[in-house]
């Protein structure tokens, strides 16, 4: 019988089909075996009784701003702070660090970097920017997961919003590479309007904030982007969506066939507007974090699953550009930070709204693993797979501290919340 590295026995294993009390055979890093009763000799045996095993999150959405901006936070930091929280899998954006990825030559030093220092598997997102419709090719080539553009204007300049023609000829040629183009969905114009409005008042508190960034915005993005997806054909994924009205408008074009998916973070659901007035930038993101009634939706929509995916959009910062001594909140730098908490949120809200935990490893894994097309290997615990995995223990609560928070700056929304669950680390990793 084969020797296996790893038995993980009496786990309750959540699996597509739902959640079965099992065992997990691994060898060289590769699910084997699942059933019940593995007798096999195995370098080690995890008696995983009391324990829920998911599959590791594939998050498709972080900024680890490496090169250029590693003091924000980087591969190390970042990867580490990912498998903590039971992510075994990210894409990093192409926004943040610098250069950013919109060229072939800063694709390869990023994923160098990537190489050398990531704890877990990642791929690399390439930017749609204006000027660079001529590197799509070779990006696509030298494998981008996929291409991110933003349809308001971005907090760094390295990154430009593209233009309406820009996007455009991006959606014309990106079908071709057999890629997806992920957006960042408000409109420039009404953002930018409003937001120049509020500093001739001098008007610059959360309320206001709030103001500057209405639900209308981001629904006339959304429905520009499915209107060019229209004449194109080209294949979306809205990231981080905030709003029932834009689900209700990508919801329609998904009805009509089109070749659409849509995530959105656990910071709209888990929090709303109140944070932002109470805490101040710590809780400044864009979108931002809606008011109650919004929240309330969002969750409604998860639970009739109207939100293919999960991501944290984990988009930390230093300290200084959030710190309200030397800024108002609209200089703020706009982003939670929060890459370790996707899943226990997730189980938060399973738990407390009877989802299936398999429609979470679902939206965390499978339908990741699915749309981007590396479902041969990841997104399920299946014989043949990856042992991509997450021991998740629901009899202990997680207090959220410093201490306990992996990423390089430890300013976050979640510092002090409370999950009801706590991803199992070993102390030695
Ligand atoms: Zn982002």
């Amino acid at each position: 019988m084969e020797h296996l590295d790893l038995i993980i026995s009496n786990g309750k294993v959540v699996l597509p089909t739902g959640v079965e009390e099992t065992d997990i055979g691994i060898k060289d890093g590769k699910i084997v075996q699942i059933k019940k009763g593995i007798t096999n000799k195995a370098d080690r045996v995890w008696d995983a009784e009391h324990q829920h095993i998911f599959p590791g999150m594939i998050d498709v959405h972080v900024h680890f701003s490496e090169p250029g901006r590693d003091h924000w936070e980087g591969f190390q930091t970042g990867s580490m702070m990912m498998a903590a929280g039971g992510c075994t899998t990210y894409f990093d954006m192409p926004l943040n660090g610098i250069p950013s990825t919109v060229t072939q030559e800063a694709l390869y030093d990023k994923a160098r970097l990537g190489n050398d220092k990531s704890f877990v598997d990642f791929s690399l997102w390439g930017g749609l920017v204006p000027g660079n419709e001529r590197d799509l090719e070779l990006l696509a080539e030298s494998g981008v997961i996929g291409f991110k553009a933003f349809l308001s204007t971005t907090g760094n300049k390295e990154f430009e919003a593209v233009d309406d023609i820009t996007l455009l000829n991006g959606m014309k040629t990106i079908p071709k590479l057999n890629k997806v183009l992920a957006l960042h969905s408000e409109s420039a114009a009404i953002t930018n309007w409003l937001k120049a409005e509020k500093e001739r008042k001098g008007k610059y508190s959360a309320d206001d904030y709030l103001e500057t960034r209405p639900i209308i915005a981001e629904v006339e993005a959304v429905e520009r982007a499915i209107y060019y997806a229209e004449i194109t054909g080209c294949p979306l994924h809205f990231v981080h969506i905030s709003s029932a009205q834009a689900i209700d408008k990508i919801e329609q074009a998904k009805q009509k066939g089109m070749n659409i998916t849509v995530e959105t973070c656990p910071h709209y659901l888990l929090f709303n507007h109140e944070q932002l007035r109470e805490l101040g930038a710590i809780a400044k993101c864009a979108p931002p974090l809606r008011k109650k009634e919004e929240q309330q939706k969002l969750i409604a929509l998860l639970i009739e699953n109207k939100f293919d995916m999960i991501s944290s959009d984990h988009s930390p910062c230093p300290y200084e550009l959030k710190n309200p001594k030397h800024h108002n909140l609209f200089e703020a730098w706009g982003g939670i930070s929060g890459g370790q908490f996707t899943l226990l949120s997730m189980i938060q809200l399973a738990l407390k709204h009877n989802i299936p935990f398999e429609n979470v490893a679902h939206w965390t894994a499978s339908a990741p693993a699915k749309r981007f097309r590396i479902s041969d290997r990841k997104g399920k615990i299946a014989e043949g797979a990856d042992a991509d995995l997450a021991i998740v223990t629901l009899n202990e609560s997680h207090l959220v501290t410093e201490e306990n928070y992996y990423a390089k700056h430890k300013q976050s929304l979640y510092i002090g919340h409370t999950f009801p669950c706590k991803i199992f680390l070993e102390e030695k990793l």
